[in-house]
């Protein structure tokens, strides 16, 4: 089977199957872009949720031993810490994802408007020369 022709950044050439006319796997041929950007939109939103439900139950579970006297209040503060550092990292990450959602859908309605606009005047001049 042919193998993809997309080039990565790194110089090495993509691993992956071509599966379309153009030579290039799923992951990489254009048709599929608006797809890929859906499932990549999913994704993001569907991970800070998990590890937002890891660290809810690590605070429970620190939360008990402290109560059951299993850990001492040090280290049960240091790891509180830790937790309040990841969850302001999970939520930076979250934010950084829906910045770059939503610079893409800008740039697809924008790009949208640019054929719409393309469109119009191509239409106006048919009909232009229709009339006369
Ligand atoms: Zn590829």
């Amino acid at each position: 089977m042919a193998r993809c022709g997309f080039i990565k950044a790194s110089g090495e050439r993509c691993k992956g199957t071509a599966t379309g006319q153009n030579g290039l796997c799923w992951a990489h041929a254009p048709e599929n872009a608006d797809q890929r950007r859906r499932m990549a939109s999913r994704a993001a939103r569907s991970k800070p949720n998990r590890e937002l439900r890891d660290v809810k139950a690590l605070c429970e579970d620190l939360t008990e031993r402290v109560l059951a006297g299993d850990l001492l209040p040090g280290p049960a503060a240091v790891a509180n810490q830790l937790t309040n550092t990841r969850l302001r990292a999970i939520e930076q990450e979250r934010k950084n994802k829906e910045t770059e959602d939503l610079e893409a859908r800008i740039e697809e309605l924008e790009r949208g408007q640019e054929a719409q606009e393309a469109g119009a005047w191509r239409g106006a001049h048919s009909s232009n020369r229709k009339g006369g």
